[in-house]
């Protein structure tokens, strides 16, 4: 097991690393822009190191300055977070090369799944259900319509680099394609440098599921179930439940046992999310991400595994805690992510926080590193903190989180929870009817009061 860890992030995932840690008896290393002094994390870590001023390029992602960190501290390992470094396959050979565990994947596994053609492409090798599409990129459009006219329009064009939602094109006419296309490409180079892009039938009314793995890179792997991300908005989830409202136990079987092979064929090591889109019973692979996410806790409250614990754990060269006979899915879980933005604009309002009340009581879990007189720099992002409610049946989960939602207090600038509040009392949240689209519309349609 490692004797220090440092913790390349911040805000509530560099604290929730940390407890980790703790718990483990590990030591800690926080890092630290000068935008960050006062921050949680920093007064909570046994250690802790500037590393830059407040622009990420030169603090969080600031390699070298991270490595000095490590080297000064005697860290032996890095733990990313998700975001920042926490999918650069570059920086985990780097750590490998200096001596230091990265905590998440095999280097060549973040490649792999970094670009999404080549994502695909294993994908499908590893028996996982795609989206009905090119084999691999486009180079031109006579190809397109060739690959269009045969999966059937609409589609879309997405970037191999994509990220974000962005580079992102549906066409629902064959004269819109080439438009589609030349869009895509431009919006993909200049987002990521890499006009690379693929072809996709487009879904119309899909939920985003998404399947939790872990592996201990020897070919032992487990499923723990899903999260069901249907609610997003502009492509970010906005709320993630557990189980999904839309599947059933064999579903759940069958999907998780797909991925868990694959994972197992893959020699997968540590936390994955392998990501669908579901529609009409079939799942769609979309992409898998190489990291912890931000929405873990809701399988943690239906676990009781600590997916940290156990990522630091497999990282460490120990075996997984559990078989997949042993992980028993229990209850219902469900995430609010609440930002420092107007419920309705969704303008970031950073700033001050005059008073801070979070909710208490059984089956509530708050994740944050916010505190009362914390300032909310505008530099990152704004995420205030996680509400996390778990109950013994969904409807138990949702009343909690009414009355938790209502007992939360963020004074002194904007946050999503008045957001939340509405959510909570609408009827096709409360009877899990939503796809991919019901937030977008529901806000498009004057869901949330107008700005005052
Ligand atoms: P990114 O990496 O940019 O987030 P994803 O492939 O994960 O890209 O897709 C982001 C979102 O775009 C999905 O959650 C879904 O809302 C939508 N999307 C992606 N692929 C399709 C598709 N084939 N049909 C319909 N919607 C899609």
């Amino acid at each position: 097991m490692f004797d220090k860890i440092l913790i390349a992030n911040r805000g509530e995932i560099a604290l929730r690393v940390l407890r980790a840690a703790k718990e483990l008896g590990i030591g800690t290393v926080a890092v630290y822009s000068t935008a960050d002094r006062d921050a949680m994390h920093v007064k909570l870590a046994d250690e802790s190191v500037c590393i830059g001023p407040p622009p990420a390029r030169e603090s969080y992602l600031n390699v070298p300055a991270l490595l000095a960190a490590a080297e000064i501290t005697g860290a032996d390992a890095i733990h990313p977070g998700y975001g920042f470094l926490s999918e650069n396959a570059r920086f985990a050979d780097i750590c490998e090369h200096h001596g230091l565990t990265f905590i998440g994947p095999k280097a060549e596994h973040i490649r792999i799944m970094g670009d999404k053609i080549e994502a695909k492409k294993t994908a499908r090798g590893l028996g996982i259900p795609c989206v009905p599409g090119s084999e691999g990129g486009i180079t031109d459009d006579v190809e397109a319509l060739a690959v269009a006219d045969e999966i059937g329009y609409p589609v879309l064009v997405k970037a191999a680099a994509g990220g974000g939602g962005r580079g992102m094109k549906v066409a629902r006419t064959r004269e819109d394609l080439s438009d589609a296309l030349s869009t895509a490409r431009t919006e993909a180079k200049a987002a990521f440098g890499d006009d690379a892009v693929y072809l996709e039938k487009y879904l119309e009314k899909p939920r985003h599921i998404e399947i939790q793995v872990f592996g201990d890179g020897q070919g032992n792997a487990i499923h723990l179930g899903e999260r069901d991300c249907s609610l997003q908005r502009r492509h970010q989830k906005v709320w993630e439940e557990g189980p999904s409202p839309a599947l059933n136990d064999q579903q759940r079987e069958e999907i998780g046992k797909v991925c868990a092979d694959a994972m197992s064929g893959l020699k997968y090591l540590g936390a994955g999310t392998i990501e669908f889109l579901y529609e009409d019973c079939n799942f769609y692979f979309i992409e898998m991400n190489t990291r912890i996410q931000v929405e873990h806790p809701v399988t943690e409250m239906i676990t009781g595994l600590d997916l940290v614990i156990e990522q630091i754990r497999v990282a460490s060269g120990s075996p997984l805690s559990l078989t997949q006979d042993e992980i028993r899915l229990g209850g219902h879980a469900i995430e609010c992510r609440i930002n420092a933005e107007h419920p309705a604009t969704f303008r970031p309002s950073p700033g001050k926080i005059a008073y801070y009340h979070p909710p208490g009581g059984l089956g509530i879990r708050v994740d944050s590193a916010v505190y009362q007189g914390y300032t909310i720099p505008p530099n990152y992002d704004s995420l205030v903190g996680k509400l996390i409610v778990h109950g013994r049946t969904r409807n138990e989960a949702l009343m909690r989180l009414r009355r938790a939602l209502d007992e939360f207090i963020v004074d002194g600038i904007d946050t999503t929870l008045p957001l939340f509040r509405t959510l909570v009392r609408n009827a096709d949240i409360q009877n899990g009817a939503y796809d991919i689209h019901w937030l977008e519309k529901f806000l498009a349609t004057g869901g949330m009061e107008p700005p005052k």
